[in-house]
């Protein structure tokens, strides 16, 4: 049976400095998300268990569980593969276009994704996913990973906003997190997603015109 795994990191702890120290890194990457991918592997060995038993008493416990862990888990591969200590600037091409398009200007998408993490109450991130119905570009805010998500968009750049991104580093200057992270960015990769995401179908005949 396919399990989940913990990826190696695309590049040092230390290669995101000064934006993201090597401590953060090492503690997010090596305690936090592999958590995730341990919690993902055992909420599906206990759904197979509760299947065996024909128990399915503690089924919401275990649907919550699994989305909560499986979506931390994707979150944080998409989020590593997002950054690169080469990142930052401007995306250009046709995911600068779509960005133009849809927020009206590269600095109104800023505010609005920066706005979206930075205001998650409690835990959570700031999503831009390509929306395949109507076929354009949104920000979604996610409440722990997986709350507030609308169903069918496309991830394609992660913001993680959760003490565990920034604290070590930053403390109670959370701004300051949410500002460095820009210089960070890896565009390239966005883009790749970008033109990816183009080929989503969801068969949903006139859900947009
Ligand atoms: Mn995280």
């Amino acid at each position: 049976m396919a399990k989940y795994t913990l990826p190696e990191l695309p590049y040092d702890f230390a290669a995101l400095e000064p934006h993201l120290s090597a401590k953060i890194l090492e503690v997010h990457h090596g305690k936090h998300h592999k958590a995730y991918v341990d919690g993902a592997n055992k909420q599906l060995e206990l759904l197979a268990d509760a299947r065996e038993k024909k128990d399915f008493s503690k089924i919401a416990l275990l649907e919550r569980a699994l989305a909560f862990n499986v979506s931390g888990h994707l979150l944080h591969c998409l989020y590593w593969q997002n950054l690169s200590p080469k990142g930052g600037g401007e995306p250009t091409g046709t995911l600068a276009a779509a960005i133009q398009k849809d927020f009206g200007s590269f600095e109104n998408f800023k505010s609005h994704l920066t706005e979206a993490s930075m205001t998650t109450m409690g835990s959570g991130w700031g999503v831009l996913a390509w929306e395949p119905a109507l076929r354009r570009l949104m920000v979604i805010q996610l409440h722990d990973h997986e709350s507030l998500a609308a169903v069918g968009m496309v991830p394609l750049m992660a913001l993680d906003a959760w003490e565990h991104a920034f604290y070590l580093q930053y403390g109670p200057a959370k701004a300051d997190y949410f500002k460095a992270i820009w210089n960070v960015w890896n565009w390239a990769d966005i883009q790749a997603r970008f033109d990816k995401a183009q080929s989503v179908d969801l068969g949903l005949k006139s859900a947009a015109a």
